[in-house]
């Protein structure tokens, strides 16, 4: 099948100036700068289609030179976004892409110029495409599957642009960018128009998939102590609940800071805020693997762990108790010590449901508070006791 060039390289104009506006549109919503900088190469892609249509009329160096030229220059536009996304600086040896474009210009207009000419054109297009690829490689996973998607895109588009300079290097081949036929030239505009839709839609999907990820973080943490916050928690305990057995008991520790309010009225609101992050950190600090922790509200905390025993839980919650008073001690000072009460349960079946669970380790923390604080208390048992 034959595709008109002409017809190829309009779909071509209109689809890159569709995208530099979505991106712009997307931009203004979101403000993420690697946006501006898409938006402004798929702009560049645009004008310099258009450009390339001149060639026809005989305007050689505005309609290839150029033209092309701004085909490089969108590529980098791309690379630098990719660049802003991932936050990873550019090396400056890419800079050096625009001379190597300029010293074409003092190449003789002979027979090899379209050939030297496509082979220049398609190692940088194909090497700014790969390396904008690589730059998103070793964070791909973290970034998220849009970025992934990308990485791919960018990585076929630049080897496409590679391929390209192999007909131009074989001997024989006749190309003839003046006249702007010939296969190799149909194929590039069909490559054209499909990477952009591909390069376009990853890169909004790259950046609103980061989004999602930054949303669901602020609306599962609690923002003080970075720790997740009760709704969080409840969705996530049912899966470390569904694995408890008799063979892998469960157990839960409620933690409730003892006298925190004489830090708020002595010391003021930011030092309890203060007391408040280092029982987060301390918390995280202790936190056996696969455990969840939470701040439930206020000063209270909770932690939900698998495979525990009662005596993993008095070794736990005595490590939390000590540790936090000794760093607390040495940030404020109060008339009554700021210790922690715990109040904990160890059960061998997944329980009805975690609210059940929180009223008995509330019980347990009661019993506690009542026995004189700084304590560890299990439901219905009491496994340990601190000096008051
Ligand atoms: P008890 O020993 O019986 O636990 O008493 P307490 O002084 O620790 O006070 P209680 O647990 O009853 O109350 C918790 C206080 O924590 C009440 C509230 O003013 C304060 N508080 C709740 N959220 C925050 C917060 O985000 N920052 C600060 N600084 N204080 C908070
Ligand atoms: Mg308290």
């Amino acid at each position: 099948m034959a595709f008109d060039p002409l017809t190829m390289l309009t779909i071509t104009i209109a689809l890159a100036a569709a995208a530099a506006l979505y991106l712009a549109v997307e931009w203004r919503v979101v403000r993420e700068p690697c946006l501006l900088f898409w938006s402004a190469g798929f702009a560049l892609v645009s004008v310099g289609s258009t450009l390339a249509l001149l060639r026809g009329s005989g305007l050689l160096l505005i309609g290839i030179w150029f033209a092309n030229g701004l085909l490089v220059t969108a590529h980098w536009m791309f690379m630098h976004g990719v660049a802003r996304f991932t936050e990873t600086p550019i090396r400056k040896v890419w800079y050096s892409v625009f001379a190597i474009w300029a010293a074409l210009l003092l190449l003789p207009g002979d027979q090899a110029w379209s050939k030297t000419f496509l082979v220049v054109n398609s190692v940088l297009v194909g090497a700014l495409a790969i390396g904008a690829s690589l730059l998103l490689r070793p964070k791909a996973k973290s970034l998220g599957e849009g970025a992934a998607q990308l990485r791919v895109v960018l990585l076929g588009h630049g080897i496409f642009y590679l391929c390209k300079t192999i007909p131009a290097l074989v001997p024989g081949t006749l190309i003839d960018l003046a006249a702007f036929r010939g296969e190799i030239i149909q194929i590039s505009l069909v490559e054209g128009v499909m990477a952009l839709m591909l390069i376009a839609l990853s890169m909004t999907g790259t950046v609103r998939y980061r989004r999602e990820k930054r949303i669901e973080r602020l609306a599962s943490r609690d923002p003080l102590t970075s720790l997740y916050n009760r709704r969080a928690l409840e969705s996530r305990a049912p899966h470390l609940l569904s694995g408890i057995s008799p063979a892998s008991p469960g157990a839960l520790l409620l933690i409730d800071i003892d006298n925190f309010k004489q830090v708020n009225d002595l010391h003021g609101h930011a030092a309890g805020d203060k007391v408040l992050v280092t029982l987060g950190e301390t918390i995280l600090s202790i936190l056996p693997e696969g455990a969840l922790a939470a701040r439930l509200g206020g000063d209270e905390f909770i932690i939900l762990l698998s495979n525990a025993s009662s005596e993993d839980i008095l070794q736990l919650g005595d490590a939390l108790r000590t540790e936090f008073q000794s760093v607390v001690a040495l940030q404020v000072a109060t008339p009554e010590a700021v210790t922690l009460s715990i109040g904990a349960s160890v059960f061998e079946q997944p329980p009805a449901d975690l609210a059940a669970l929180i009223e008995r380790g509330d019980i347990a923390l009661y019993e506690s508070k009542r026995g004189g604080r700084n304590s560890i208390r299990l439901a219905d048992n009491v496994i340990s006791m601190g000096a008051a």
